[in-house]
Parts: structure tokens; sequence; C-alpha cells
């Protein structure tokens, strides 16, 4: 991954590992059953889950996930509405047809494996493919890994990234300290690097109109949250917050539109809006992940409403400097919540936020760096423990508190010189070390902390 546009992806909720992932990894692996002509022998496919996948897959869409990739559908492209009627046919005959003229047999019950007692070494999200011919021989079989933000890996690619690629980037700032010295050597701005560093890609007004989609896409989910009022799918059977909350701050006692928190009431309706359209599966803007998609596009929400942000020279500033953090922690860290816990979720997009907010309201590139690490600072050591395995709670009320906190760290760093005890690079190695001694009941597997205590009806 060397460009920000990777981090903001448009696909489905609940989650970017345990469906975006999976959805991927279901396409490309028919997708490689046609390239070793293959398909037309196989009689049957198995799909084997591993870790937090078997853990938590009911609950995070992961069984539909590889159902809708097997049919080669995409996060991005796959028609939101149509998904209940792809899933019934499937289901129902017992099939999946990743071509026209292809059909295999694939009997959810019997061949979509929860392997709850398996993990393998190389990532807690990990998933199998095997396909069969007629009498019952392997044709082909592949692993492969989930790692966070709906990025996946098979066995045999390395999971670091091409670093001679990296490094033609006129600014490949790998880390704060880096970014910091670019800066300050260059006299640019985080996102004018970032901008530069995507130029080696794509013209920049592709990169432009793309990040401009992207926040066209996040406007349209809060919209949609705002007014949606079902149920939100799963064994909570949660009523959605966000359109009471709607209404409260549009038709409520007027005597509390002076509250001068009513800002913040906003914020958290933007982020819960967004975040209970991904629990409903519905279309979202991964940022870095699903489970955390809620927070930037509150925060950007909150710069466009009430900071005079609403030009598009802004949003692209904001998005591009949000990127350029993220891949920091991509890089360096873990954007996966069953690799480091929610910090690596959450905290992340906390982070991105800060820094984001910090640079489009004129913080230069030091105050940028120790708002994203005022951001990450405060949300060490969280945990993941979703309650019945649904990206619901704690998760929807996070995105909000997560939204709050990036506004607070980027006032507390334009208030500074840009001087400060903790760098950014510390707190990412900090976050990682963290999630490595993090036991794996509180990493995606719903096995610890709020999933055991909170009784699920
Ligand atoms: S607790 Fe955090 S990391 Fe875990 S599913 Fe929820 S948002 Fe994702």
């Amino acid at each position: 991954m060397t460009s920000v546009l990777d981090l903001f992806t448009i696909g489905i909720g609940p989650s970017s590992s345990h469906t975006v992932g999976p959805m991927r990894a279901a396409r490309r692996f028919v997708e490689a059953l046609r390239d070793a002509e293959a398909i037309e022998r196989t009689d049957r496919l198995v799909v084997s889950l591993y870790g937090s996948l078997a853990s938590t897959g009911h609950g995070h869409g992961t069984d539909r996930a590889i159902l809708l990739g097997l049919e080669r559908q995409t996060p991005e492209s796959v028609p939101v509405d149509q998904i209940p009627a792809i899933l019934n046919r499937i289901r129902g005959t017992k099939r999946v047809t990743p071509y026209p003229e292809c059909s295999i047999a694939f009997d959810e019950s019997s061949d979509l494996q929860f392997l709850h007692a398996e993990t393998l070494s190389r990532h807690s999200n990990a998933m199998r493919f095997d396909a069969l011919d007629a009498a019952g021989r392997c044709l082909l079989s592949k692993t492969y890994y989930s790692v966070g933000g709906g990025f996946i890996v098979d066995d045999q690619e390395e999971a670091v990234e091409d670093t001679a690629g990296i490094r033609q980037l006129p600014y490949a700032f790998r880390s704060g300290d880096e970014m910091l010295a670019m800066g300050r050597q260059s006299g640019l701005s985080v996102s004018r690097m970032t901008l530069e560093n995507e130029n080696t890609y794509r013209q920049a007004e592709e990169t432009r109109a793309r990040l401009l989609a992207v926040w066209k896409a996040m406007r349209e989910c809060a919209e949609r949250g705002c007014h949606d009022e079902t149920v939100l799918p799963g064994s909570l059977m949660l009523r959605r917050r966000a359109p009471r909350l709607y209404r409260e701050l549009t038709q409520g006692d007027p005597a509390r539109r002076d509250d001068p928190l009513r800002i913040l009431d906003w914020v958290s309706l933007w982020a819960i809006a967004v975040n209970e359209e991904n629990a409903a599966g519905h279309r979202v803007v991964t940022a870095p992940t699903n489970g955390a998609a809620g927070i930037i596009p509150a925060v950007l929400h909150y710069f466009v409403t009430y900071l005079g942000g609403g030009d598009d020279d802004g949003i692209v500033r904001f998005l591009l400097t949000a990127g350029a953090i993220g891949m920091l922690y991509k890089q360096n860290a873990s954007i996966s919540g069953a690799e480091v816990g929610c910090q690596g979720e959450v905290g992340v997009a906390c982070s991105m936020a800060a820094g984001a907010l910090a640079e489009v309201l004129g913080g230069n590139v030091a105050q940028v760096e120790e708002a994203a690490e005022i951001g990450m600072e405060h949300n060490l050591g969280l945990t993941c423990d979703p309650v019945g395995g649904l990206v619901q709670v704690p998760c929807i009320e996070r995105n909000a508190m997560g939204a709050v906190k990036a506004i607070q760290a980027a006032r507390l760093a334009l208030a500074s010189d840009g001087v400060h005890r903790v760098s950014l690079d510390k707190v990412i190695a900090t976050m990682k070390q963290t999630g490595a001694d993090m036991s794996s009941k509180y990493k995606e597997t719903s096995h610890g902390g709020l999933a055991v205590n909170v009784p699920q009806c």
C-alpha cells in the first residue's frame, strides 16, 4: 500500500477485516481457480475460517461476505439492495455461480467451516479455500489473511511493501520523524507532500476527484443514517440512535439550542449515523477500517459545518493528511482489531482525524504530528470486545467518543508550539507493543471484556 486512496475505499459494512477482506479473498480464489484452468473440473468448494474470523465471523458478516465473494461480487460494486436475494438463491440452491457458465456446489452448513479452536501463526484473520473435484481430490488450495482495513495477502505474498517503489516517491516518509524532517526541509505541508507522492501514481485532478467522491459517499452515508429507523441486524436487536438524536437536534426543545456543547452532539450524531449504517451492512467508506468508519466523516462534517471548511480544497487537504497519518500506522504497526485491539481501529482513526483537522486549521507539520500523537496516546490499550460478535456495542458509541477526542487533540496541538515529549513514532511503537502484549480475548474474538459481561438479550 503506497496511496492514501487505499485507505479510503467505498465498500459495505460491518467490518473491513471480517467482511470486506473475506469477500475480496473469495473472489480472488475463484479467479485463481479459473486462471489455473481448474474451475471446470471443480465440483465443490470448501472454506475454512480461523482465529478471529471464526470467533466473530457470524456477527461480523463473514459468512455473507464469503458467499458474495465466491460469486465474484466486490465490496465496492455489490448492489446492496440485492444482497438478501443473492444470499437466498445461494442458500436455496446450495450452489455458487462465479461465472455465468459455471455453477459449483457450496452447502454453507458443511462447506463453510468456523474453526473456533484453530489459529494460524501468521495472522489471526486467516481463511483457507479448497477446490475439490468430483472424486474429492484437491485441485487448488489457498490461504489468505485479512490484515485490516480490507487488505488481504496470501501465503506467497510478502507482507512488506515494495520498498524500492516507495523510495521513488518525492516525499517517501515512513515515520513521523521523517515526515517532520521532510516538511522542515521542503517547507511543504503534510497534505502537499502527500499530494506530490500521489502525483507519481495519477494526475492530481484524478486524486482530487476520487477524494471528493470519498467525501460524497461519507456525506450520503451520514444522511441515510440520520433517517433510517430500522432495527440493526443481529441478536442485540439494537434500535438506532441517530434518527432520534437528529430529531432532537433539529426539532427539539428550542431552549436547549443555546447549549454551547450542542456542537458536540452534532459530531456524535454524524459518527453514530455512519457507524449504524456500517452495522446495518450498508454502503460505507472504510476509514481506515469499517469499525471506526464514523470518526473521520464526523470530524470532516464538523470542519465543513462549523469552521468554514466547505470548499473542495479543504476537504482534499483533510483527507490527504488523514491518509498520510494512516499509512504510518499501516506500515509501522497495524490497523487490525484482531491484531492489536481497538486502539488499531478507533485509535488510528482518531489519530488520523486529529492530525487532519490540525492541518486544515492552519497547523504546521509539527502541530499535525503532535495532534496525531495525542489522538493515539489516549486510546492506547483500547480493547476490542464486541458484544455478540457484532460491530455495534461498544463500536458505534465509541466512534462518537473517538471523533470528539480527535477534535480536542487537534485543539491542544494547535495551542502548543509543536514541542512535545512523546513523538508520533513513539506512540505508534507503543501501540504495536501494547497490541502484542494484549490477550487474544481482547482482539476481536468476543472472548473477554464487555462481550462476556453484557447479556445479549
Ligand atoms: S471494538 Fe473496535 S476494533 Fe472491535 S469491532 Fe468494535 S470498532 Fe472494531
